[in-house]
């Protein structure tokens, strides 16, 4: 039994996570009030980023935002799966990374590191702020060989001719989490089958070179050539940054059937200890189709076709706080199309209410808002995010100070707290420049577009968005006409 000495932080309201380990939403105490650690299952680099990963990272981004918002400080840890994932996400098939990397006639190294920039950027374009640390499988081998080493010296493993096996028999707590019943595992383990081994629920901790091919990433062991099986990596990162029990442990809903538990047995087995309090598992964006969206299905979209479309990645962002973070939903451009025109709004409203516009009165002259205002919508908005991070809520939040400020005639002062909301909804409205700061070859640059777009000259209009986009500027129209093209959607 471990006894955890809880201090509730003087600047936090109290916070709520529905936690999958107890299934129920419970009250969130930091185990040391001084530094939350978090640690979030990174991505398999083989491919780009779906829109529906990134939906999940924009999640732990919330998370990570909203607990700094609150006055704490945060130590994240997020491990890239560079080694070891293997297709079908069991212990049989072909690592992921390889078999990309031979189909596409490049090196594992190389193709893992080109997919993991392209991660990188995504997050960027997403305004995500980075995890504390990064770590990659590949770098850890010597942690993980000792994990399993552990777990071997606990009497916990066997091994058949494909690998080292964890005995998930000997630990009765396995798969607290998972909603998987025997016969659910039963069915999953005869489309994954190992014939030798013991309980359809064990798993590979190291995976030998069978092919009778080298593999670009190959370590020797105690136990002999091969490598690390896909759940060692977050148990072996997360014990050398973070220790055990951590605070909060995140991933999305396909985790916590088989990824976690196994993670949890491997770190409670080799440590006899919690891994960690609170599990927050992500729903899933499914395909418009309502489709599952996978990498490895090949249906899926991609930032960039968002993009390409003609939509700022931040107005995706924002299209996700339309739903709850747990809550699996279907992709759809409709709303995708309400969230741009929205988020034009925003910007919109932020740009001319910030103090400094010239077509504004001075900021001094503008109305104040009503005595306790601002300070309502602030606790307003910091309750939803306090209720297990309800961005529908908070966004509602959002709009009813637009609206109140707007018929109250504040909305200078409305902008300024938006801006502090910023922090957590990560929309850029502190990017935003106040029309009278708009630098002069710019300004000239947008009222030639404005001309163009009057005389129906889109071709040039566009040239002229991508001109000054290349300068570093965004233009933002008042009205976005945000058009579909159903063809193509894939990439
Ligand atoms: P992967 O790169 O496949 O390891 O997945 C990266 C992250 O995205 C993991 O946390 C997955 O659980 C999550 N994920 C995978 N598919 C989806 C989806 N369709 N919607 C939301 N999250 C997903
Ligand atoms: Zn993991």
């Amino acid at each position: 039994m471990d006894f955890y000495f809880a201090i509730i932080h003087p600047m936090s309201n109290t916070l709520f996570f529905y936690n999958s380990l107890s299934r129920k939403k419970e009250t969130f105490i930091p185990i040391d009030p001084k530094e939350i650690r978090v640690y979030t299952c990174g991505p398999t680099v083989y491919n780009f980023a779906h829109i529906g990963n990134l939906r999940t990272y924009i999640f732990n981004d919330l998370l990570q935002r909203t607990l700094i918002f609150l006055g704490y400080n945060v130590k994240r840890v997020m491990n890239i799966t560079d080694v070891g994932h293997l297709s079908g996400d069991g212990d049989m098939g072909m690592d992921k990374v390889e078999k990309a990397a031979s189909e596409k006639g490049m090196n594992a190294w190389q193709l893992s590191d080109y997919y993991l920039e392209a991660f990188k950027k995504d997050m960027e374009r997403l305004n995500m702020l980075s995890p504390t640390i990064w770590e990659k499988a590949t770098a850890t081998i010597k942690e993980q060989i000792n994990l399993i080493s552990q777990i071997e010296q606990k009497g916990f493993t066997y091994k058949t001719s494909d690998g080292i096996y964890f005995d998930t028999s000997k630990f009765p707590e396995y798969g607290a989490m998972s909603s998987l019943t025997n016969d659910g595992i039963k069915e999953a383990a005869r489309v994954d089958f190992n014939a030798e081994r013991k309980n359809p629920r064990d798993f590979a901790l190291w995976k030998f070179n069978t092919t009778g091919k080298k593999r670009a990433m190959e370590w020797d062991s105690p136990w002999g050539i091969g490598f690390p099986g896909w759940h060692t990596e977050c148990s072996a990162i997360s014990l050398k940054h973070l220790g055990n029990p951590f605070d909060i442990h995140t991933g999305a809903i396909d985790h916590k059937e088989t990824h976690h538990p196994n993670e949890i047995a491997q770190t409670e087995v080799a440590t006899g200890k919690k891994m960690a309090n609170f599990w927050l598992h992500a729903g899933f964006l499914n395909a418009e189709s309502d489709q599952k969206m996978a990498k490895s299905k090949g249906n899926f979209l991609t930032l960039q076709s968002v993009i390409d479309r003609g939509i700022n990645p931040l107005a995706y962002r924002l299209y996700t706080y339309g739903m709850h973070w747990r809550q699996t939903a279907a992709f759809s451009w409709e709303a995708l199309g309400g969230a741009t025109r929205a988020f034009g709004r925003l910007q919109v409203f932020v740009q001319e209410n910030l103090p400094n516009s010239t077509n504004l009165p001075n900021y001094d002259d503008r109305g104040s808002a009503p005595a306790g205002a601002l300070p309502q919508f602030k606790e307003r908005f910091l309750q939803a995010l306090s209720d297990d991070l309800n961005m529908p809520q908070a966004m509602a939040v959002v709009w009813d100070l637009v609206n109140t400020s707007k018929k109250g005639n504040f909305q200078a002062e409305a902008v300024k707290l938006l801006l502090d909301f910023d922090r957590v909804l990560a929309l850029g409205f502190s990017q935003i420049i106040p029309i009278g700061q708009i630098p002069e070859n710019i300004s000239k640059l947008i009222a030639e577009r404005e001309q163009a777009r009057a005389s129906k000259n889109y071709a040039l209009a566009d040239k002229l968005r991508d001109q000054i986009q290349k300068l570093g500027h965004t233009v933002v129209d008042k009205q976005p006409i945000v058009w579909y093209n159903r063809q193509a959607l894939l990439v």
